[in-house]
């Protein structure tokens, strides 16, 4: 028995090769745990940031990256757990104002990151939006982003940008208890985690106390809070087939950095083919007992090319 009580559970059939982790780093030096944790950086962008400042420097023309920053922001909750109609199951932007700093010599690459105070943002060009529509894949939608009208005046030819949304079904493995009962250890509140969607209750709705922390932040005997697996027990996520709706484009963690949204095999061959650098990705594994025949057929036909 290890010494933490909420882990990441690896057994049952797992299979890899199918499903990866995708995440759009800020610029082409910032690479998220690239070398650490199995990712793979795919970027045939030029010129990099690097050649740009160079060429800046030799007085060159300025180009730039475009950049821009999310000024405002609404969220809409998508309520997808059939235990309790009350958890959010996804949360998906319905609004975002964009701040940009282009002009005529900004350069757009087909993933653009912004970001609000807390969130990160990816965001497409209109011709990117009109390529994965015709592809074929599922379960991707475009939310347009809102810009001041005297930036559209200034720069009328600037391109249209949609940030977009990763709208199939949330289906990774949720944490699990051990050698601690499942309920808050402060007032005895039952399921710290929804059985059906995972939804956390680890701030106590009952009694407001946090119920789990670290293994170095836990105090001793006299600390009633469970402790967390170490982050590298539980840094690869793991989708549940049976609950797989099927998407190519599924929800991992939406907007937040902690847990990246999911792309099936034939989306990311594509993503490569049609070279919408740059992003960053890794294989994940998918549970595949439970699955039902179509969906272990759907599991075969997503490792295959999109024919277009
Ligand atoms: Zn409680
Ligand atoms: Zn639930």
């Amino acid at each position: 028995m290890s010494d933490y009580h909420i882990y990441l559970d690896d057994s049952g059939t797992l299979k890899s090769g199918t499903f990866f982790d995708i995440e759009i780093p800020l610029n082409d030096s910032f690479v998220f745990n690239s070398t650490t944790e199995g990712w793979t950086f795919f970027s045939s962008r030029t010129p990099t940031e690097d050649e740009l400042s160079i060429r800046n420097h030799h007085g060159q023309t300025r180009k730039q990256w475009f950049r821009g920053e999310i000024t405002d922001e609404k969220f809409r909750a998508n309520k997808r757990c059939q235990l309790d109609k009350n958890h959010v199951t996804e949360e998906y932007a319905s609004y975002l104002k964009l701040k940009p700093e282009y002009d005529e010599n900004t350069l757009y690459s087909e993933f653009n990151l912004v970001s609000s105070m807390h969130y990160q943002y990816p965001i497409v060009t209109e011709s990117f939006k009109e390529r994965i529509e015709k592809s074929g894949l599922k379960g991707t939608d475009f939310l347009p982003l809102t810009v001041d009208s005297h930036y559209r005046e200034k720069y009328p030819d600037a391109p249209l940008l949609f940030a977009i949304q990763f709208m199939g079904k949330k289906c990774t493995r949720q944490l699990r208890i051990q050698g601690a009962k499942d309920e808050c250890p402060f007032c005895g509140r039952q399921n710290l985690f929804c059985k059906e969607c995972g939804f956390s209750n680890l701030q106590c709705p009952d009694c407001s106390n946090y119920v789990a922390t670290s293994i170095d932040g836990h105090k001793g005997p006299n600390d009633k809070r469970l402790k967390f697996s170490p982050v590298t027990q539980r840094r690869f996520q793991i989708m549940e087939g049976h609950k797989w709706d099927g998407a190519d484009f599924i929800y991992g963690g939406g907007f937040s950095s902690t847990y990246p949204n999911i792309v099936s095999k034939r989306a990311l061959d594509w993503l490569l083919s049609v070279h919408a650098v740059h992003f960053c990705a890794r294989p994940i594994q998918v549970c595949i007992d439970g699955m039902t025949d179509q969906q272990l057929e759907k599991l075969e036909y997503v490792q295959k090319p999109v024919v277009s």
